[in-house]
């Protein structure tokens, strides 16, 4: 398993954010992390990635204990409200990242996120001018700089037209065939529906169903919370 976690629980002050969830994603899958606004998505990502403690229980992400150094190093991260300044271009934004992901600078590394994304030619143009799918497709780019087995994707596509969505699955799905795995979470059955093969759907920090997208698509795992259906 490349993620396993055990009756995880994350509180704020008095509020249960996310109340003993088990997980368990195997190495290759697209993992789609299904739920409503508020329901605990990006708390869970924020655990297994390190950036928040949890409150109780325990996990593993890559074989090692949640929050552990080594792990951390070859994870990437989209969050869900990715962070630039209007004047950086996509290779500044890009350089920053490296230095958070406590990479080196490497211009062949920026050239080969940049292809991978389809901005290779607009890396030198300033973010502020991208249009929003071209934004979240440089946000992409930064999660790729470590290189990572493991990818985090928050809301990925949630803000974008048909194609910038479009775009960005079809990059999901190349990753994926190159042996990245994937944890995704959306509040979009189409977003899930389309790329992952396997579902949980938490609501109110709780899980309420998990299955594989086969037995979904085939209803045996039913929807009983509201999520947006496009
Ligand atoms: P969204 O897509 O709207 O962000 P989500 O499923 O990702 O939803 P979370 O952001 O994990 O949900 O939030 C789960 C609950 O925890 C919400 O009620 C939220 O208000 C609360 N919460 C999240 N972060 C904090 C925080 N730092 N302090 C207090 N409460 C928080």
């Amino acid at each position: 398993m490349i993620i396993e976690t055990e009756n995880l629980v994350k509180a704020y002050q008095n509020k249960v954010a996310v109340n003993s969830i088990n997980l368990s994603v195997e190495k290759g899958q697209i993992y789609g992390f299904l739920g409503p606004n508020g329901a605990g998505k990006s708390t869970t990502i924020k655990m297994l990635t390190g950036l928040v403690f949890p409150s109780s229980g325990k996990g593993q992400v890559l074989d090692r204990p949640l929050g552990d150094v080594q792990a951390r190093a070859k994870l990437g991260y989209l969050p869900e409200h990715f962070r630039y300044q209007e004047w950086m271009t996509g290779e500044d934004l890009l350089n920053f990242h490296t230095s958070l992901y406590r990479l080196k600078r490497d211009p062949e590394r920026n050239r080969n996120v940049l292809r991978r994304v389809g901005l290779l030619e607009q890396g030198n143009y300033k973010v502020g001018g991208y249009s929003k799918g071209m934004q979240q497709r440089i946000g992409l780019a930064c999660a790729l700089l470590p290189g990572p087995d493991l990818l985090f994707l928050d809301e990925p596509t949630s803000a974008l037209d048909p194609i910038g969505r479009k775009d960005v699955r079809d990059i999901i799905l190349d990753l994926q065939k190159e042996g990245t795995t994937i944890f995704l979470n959306s509040h979009l059955l189409s977003e899930v529906e389309a790329v992952c093969d396997h579902i949980a759907i938490i609501n109110k920090g709780v899980i309420v169903k998990s299955g594989s997208m086969k037995d979904l698509l085939m209803g045996k795992v039913t929807l009983s919370i509201r999520c947006s259906p496009i």
